[in-house]
């Protein structure tokens, strides 16, 4: 099998339910002019995969299997989260239930910074990368999903700043464009985020 053969089969499911992201993809894609339809798995009715991987590659991966075996059609998934050195590399694959109920931005990100608190030196910043890992797989059972990974370092606030995106983008500063994601525009943060990398490499393989 092609690694481009799920091109001919029309759709191309996209296995997440997380608005921010699915409006952040749907850009994407449409710049790509795909010769398939990119259908997020709320509009099949498919529910959440359990996430019980221990890394980004595998959880994208399950999500991946999961809409495709429920769908019956390929699947691509996205499992990000924002990584803190500082904090061994928490909140991870456990960004999205770091605070418990599952998406809760707002108390994710005062977890974070509660976390944060003790830890923090005058002076210093405290180093964060948000990690974004695609899983392609052109059936549930496909032995080869193909994989794609975009990091994105940073530093993180002390306080929320910007009123766009979702998730810690509030609390992401970039220090050489001197503004938070959150004060992005989704192209702006399309061109260069965790998200934006990956699907770049995604958009090389497709010549392939
Ligand atoms: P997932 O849906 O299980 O992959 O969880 C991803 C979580 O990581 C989201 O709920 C956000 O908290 C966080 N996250 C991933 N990408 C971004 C981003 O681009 N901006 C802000 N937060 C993000």
């Amino acid at each position: 099998m092609a690694s481009t053969d799920w091109l001919s089969q029309g759709t191309l499911v996209l296995a997440s339910n997380n608005k921010g992201k699915i409006a952040e993809f749907e850009k994407m894609f449409a710049a790509l002019n795909l010769p398939v339809n990119v259908i997020p798995q709320g509009q099949l009715n498919i529910a959440d995969a359990v996430e019980d991987g221990l890394s980004f590659v595998e959880n994208a991966i399950l999500k991946a299997r999961h809409a495709a075996k429920i769908s019956g059609k390929p699947a691509i998934a996205d499992d990000s989260g924002i990584c803190v050195p500082l904090l061994g590399g928490a909140p991870g694959i456990y960004s999205a239930r770091f605070a418990g109920a599952h998406g809760n931005d707002a108390a994710n990100n005062e977890k974070l910074l509660q976390k944060l608190k003790p830890l923090r030196k005058a002076g210093e910043a405290v180093e964060g990368m948000f990690v974004c890992v695609l899983a392609l797989v052109q059936h549930a059972d496909d032995p080869l999903p193909q994989i794609f990974q975009g990091i994105w370092t940073g530093e993180i606030l002390e306080a929320a700043r910007g009123g766009n995106g979702f998730g810690y983008d509030p609390l992401f500063w970039l220090p050489e464009l001197n503004v938070s994601s959150a004060e992005l525009s989704k192209e702006e943060k399309n061109k260069i985020s965790h998200r934006g990398q990956a699907m770049r490499l995604f958009k090389a393989s497709l010549a392939k």
